[in-house]
Formats: C-alpha cells, structure tokens, sequence
C-alpha cells in the first residue's frame, strides 16, 4: 500500500532534475555529492558547470585540486570537493566506476547514502537510500517514535525502508522518497490535507506530525574568535593554503591570529594559529619585522559565519605597509589582481568585498 501510493504519487509529481535524464554513473555520482549539503536550486547550478568543464570523470581526474576548488567555492563543505577529485582518480585508476554497493562505497567521500542513491538509479541494485527525508516520511507514516540519530534507529529505519523497496523499481522508489520528503512530508508544514498516505498516517492519525521524526539532543555549538589581518604590500598580499585536518583544508586565507590578541612587533606574540583546528608542532610562530601595531584598520567586527558545530565570529583588519612584514614560513605573497585564481572560505570572501580599492 505504501510503496504503491507512493509510487503513484512520484509518477504525478517527481521532480524534473538534469541528472534524471541519464543512467551515467558520473553525472549521477556528481549530483549525488553536490547534494549532500546542498539544496537543489543552487546545486544544479554547480552540476551544470562541472558538466561543462569536465564531462568525463578522466577529465576531472586529470584536473589539479586547486582547480577543482575553486570551481566548488561558495558551495562549502569542501571536503565534498576534495574527496570527489580523490574518488575520480581512484575510478580512473581502476579502469571505471564501480557497479556494486561495496564497490562503490569504497569511493572517498561515499557513505551508505550515497551509495544506495547511486548503486539504484544507475545499476538499478535493490538498494534503499535512508537520509533525513526518508526518517521523516517513514517516522510519521509509522508513527515510529525511536531516535534517528542512535544506532538502534537508523538500524531500525533502514530495515524498514529495505523492506518497502520494491526490487524491480529501486530507482524510482528512491527518488519518489527523496521528492516525498521534500515536497510532500515536508520538515515544518506537511502537506497532510492533499497527502495520498492521509488514511494510513500514524502520524495524522495521533497527532504527532510535529513530534516525529524523534531525535536526541544535539552537540553544543562552540563559538570561536578568530582575526584575519589583510596585508597590502605593494600590490601584493599574504596568504597560506590551510594545513590538512581542517573543514577548509586546501583553501587559502590572510594572515590569521588568535583574538583577541592582535601580533605585536618583535615581542613574539602568538600568531597563525586557529583554534578549530589542532596547532602543528612549533606552531603558531610570531610575526616579526616593521609595520605591525601601526596602520591597522578595522573593516569588520564580529562578523557572524555559522558552521555545523561552531560558530566563527571574525574581525577583519587591513594592515597597508611598504615594509613586508617577516611571517610564518607558510604564508606566500601574491599579487592582490590573481587572488581570484585561489580558492577561499566564504569568510575570506566576505573580507575581500569589504577591502577597499587600493590607492
Ligand atoms: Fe506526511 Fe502528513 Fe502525509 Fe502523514 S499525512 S505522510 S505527515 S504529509
């Protein structure tokens, strides 16, 4: 009855995607990632564009990381990014993509999820998806009161929707729970009144809809201070790629200190250091030389950037020196006109639009 009304539902109403109209492994993986985090409007974007600059996976196998970065900026999560340029050398490497679940979740970057949503659509392999919209559809049809986010729970979940998974149509089946979820089941305001699952709803039935799905208290946020000092040195400026370990490692950024502690020259204050990440041995080092303390100006000040777990509050300084200031050994200088060949976090962006044109 389920699957059924479901199905029925999804014929009607399925979402019309670019990445529908092709079983290419590829395409569908590439959309899949992009996905993860984002939602689909500004995501086709991002597809379309990497369909276009790299229609094969040998093409982005073959591009350089930085490339790939900067092609991903503004989507965030470049994790994402990175493990999708590693997971393109290892199908290049061997010999094409793979064709079971096993296989392809052995791809960086390719959890359970994604696996499911590529091993169905593009090899038709009797797999359920289970992601946040499959919770909620299943919790609230159910009446399934167990957390989601416990190991019993997604156990219990992913059971259930195997079993609904009809073997002759798994690619449809996760494609109608996805678009289920997403228009119909909706978070905040299901569409219950026009629902086809209205007479069969545990949920509706009892009352629960705002209840279910079920889930355990979350991690506190940490909030974390940080300083960008923005270096203007004849036409040039100082940034470093971010170490491993980091949500933004392999992006570049300016010159980044502890707040509220600003570097003070010669005296060896802490400096480059980043309190999300682990500092390296013999790091943060000072900044030393003329300049610093003098010719600061603040361009911004708590300037908000929300991250799963953390909340990054930034100041912004601009420091214009003729005299180049002697930093950690990381940091390069480039000209200010090719900073857009170097991919950076969107705080970093944000600092950018806020420099003024220099004189
Ligand atoms: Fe979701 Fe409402 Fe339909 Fe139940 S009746 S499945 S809560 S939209």
């Amino acid at each position: 009855m389920f699957t059924t009304t479901l199905l029925d539902w999804f014929a009607l109403n399925g979402r019309d995607l670019p990445w529908r109209h092709t079983r290419a492994p590829y395409a569908i993986w590439l959309s899949e990632i992009i996905l993860q985090q984002t939602r689909i409007q500004q995501g086709m974007d991002y597809w379309l564009r990497f369909m276009q600059r790299w229609p094969k996976v040998e093409d982005l196998a073959a591009a350089t990381e930085d490339e790939v970065l900067c092609m991903w900026q503004g989507l965030g999560y470049y994790s994402r990014a990175r493990n999708l340029h590693t997971a393109a050398q290892q199908i290049v490497a061997q010999g094409g993509f793979p064709t079971t679940i096993e296989g392809i979740k052995q791809l960086k970057g390719v959890g359970d999820y994604t696996a499911a949503a590529i091993g169905s659509i593009a090899f038709g392999l009797p797999a359920a998806v289970v992601d946040g919209n499959v919770y909620r559809v299943l919790a609230r049809h159910y009446g399934i009161d167990t957390p989601i986010n416990t190991t019993q729970g997604k156990k219990l979940f992913t059971e259930l929707a195997q079993s609904l998974l009809p073997e002759d149509k798994p690619a449809e089946f996760n494609q109608a729970m996805m678009d289920f979820g997403a228009i119909q089941c909706t978070p905040t305001s299901p569409k219950c009144v026009v629902c086809p699952l209205q007479e069969s709803c545990e949920a509706l039935r009892t009352g629960r809809i705002v209840e279910l799905p079920v889930k355990e208290k979350k991690l506190k946020i940490q909030t974390v201070h940080l300083t960008y000092i923005y270096i203007r040195c004849g036409g040039k400026t100082a940034i470093r790629k971010r170490p491993a370990g980091g949500i933004w490692q392999g992006l570049w950024e300016p010159v980044l200190t502890l707040s509220p502690t600003l570097p003070r020259n010669g005296e060896g204050e802490p400096c480059g250091g980043f309190a999300i990440e682990k500092q390296a041995e013999g790091y943060p080092l000072p900044i030393t030389g003329e300049g610093w303390g003098a010719g600061l100006i603040l361009l911004a000040k708590n300037v908000k950037h929300v991250l799963t777990h953390r909340i990054l509050l930034a100041d912004f300084y601009l420091l214009e020196t003729d005299t180049p200031p002697t930093l950690p050994k990381e940091y390069i200088w480039v000209n200010e006109a090719d900073l857009d060949q170097y991919a950076v976090p969107r705080l970093v962006e944000i600092l950018f639009a806020l420099l003024p044109t220099s004189a």
